[in-house]
Formats: structure tokens, C-alpha cells, sequence
């Protein structure tokens, strides 16, 4: 057997934050290097690091209320809530909407 069999090029491309395989269309690729391709879900956590970096970086009342909002979504995800019934399918709906 010959020929670049490698991992990257099997049925569909992955995200290369959680590994996922996903539909061309589903990913978002970085402008310099477009080889790397991250699902939505990935990018939204990544836009959520880069802001709490930024917050960091240049504290404001915005990013305060940003970090609250990041201690209550860290706080639901380690109870679980997030995955119960109809409460979870609520706080995940509630969290698209958020910053
Ligand atoms: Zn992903």
C-alpha cells in the first residue's frame, strides 16, 4: 500500500479544536492559515477566550459583567444543568444569546 493515507483526509474534515468530523460547510477556517478549520461551536469558545483575554488585558464594567456571566455558565456546567430535560435545553438556548 502506498499513498498518503493520512488521518486528516478520511471521510469528512475535522475540527482541529475537538476533533469532530463536520461538513465543509460547517467549519470556519482561519484567514492565514486555511488548512485549519474549527466547528462553529469551537469558535464561538474561542471568540469567548479571546474576550475574556481582552478583558484581562483592558478591565472594563462590559468585561466585569462578561466574567459574571462566565463564573454563573461555569457554574451550571459543573452541576450538570446544562444536560437535564427541559431546563437544560432552556440555559443552552439562553447561552447562544449571550456574550
Ligand atoms: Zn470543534
Amino acid at each position: 500500500m502506498t499513498a498518503g493515507a493520512g488521518p486528516e483526509r478520511a471521510s469528512s474534515p475535522a475540527c482541529w479544536c475537538c476533533g469532530g468530523e463536520f461538513e465543509e460547510a460547517e467549519l470556519v477556517r482561519l484567514g492565514a492559515h486555511p488548512e485549519v478549520g474549527i466547528c462553529r461551536d469551537c469558535a464561538v469558545w474561542a471568540k469567548r477566550r479571546a474576550a475574556v483575554r481582552r478583558h484581562e488585558q483592558h478591565p472594563s464594567l462590559p468585561g466585569h459583567l462578561r466574567s459574571g456571566l462566565d463564573t454563573i455558565r461555569s457554574a451550571v456546567i459543573a452541576r450538570g444543568w446544562h444536560e437535564r430535560g427541559a431546563l437544560g435545553m432552556f440555559l443552552r438556548r439562553v447561552d447562544r444569546w449571550l456574550p
